[in-house]
């Protein structure tokens, strides 16, 4: 079995933490119920699945459509 807890690993996290907190995280609510599930970070994309703990019901997001898109026209 493998460890999961090695100091590597907590280390490692803890520097994903102050990473994400150095950023700018976009607050995911559920469409449900209005309860903050999670933060993304800008450079998020994919699809994530969650299920909210207020409501219980199962939400995925597509982070990709979810960004803040800047249209420039031509010209
Ligand atoms: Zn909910």
């Amino acid at each position: 079995m493998r460890d999961y807890n090695t100091p590597e690993r907590i280390q490692e996290m803890l520097k994903a933490v102050q990473t994400v907190a150095a950023q700018e995280c976009r607050i995911i609510r559920c469409p449900f119920c209005g309860h903050r599930n999670f933060e993304v970070t800008p450079g998020s994309v994919g699809y994530v699945k969650a299920k909210c703990v207020k409501c219980k019901q199962e939400v995925a997001y597509n982070l990709v459509s979810m960004r803040r898109v800047t249209v420039k026209l031509p010209g």
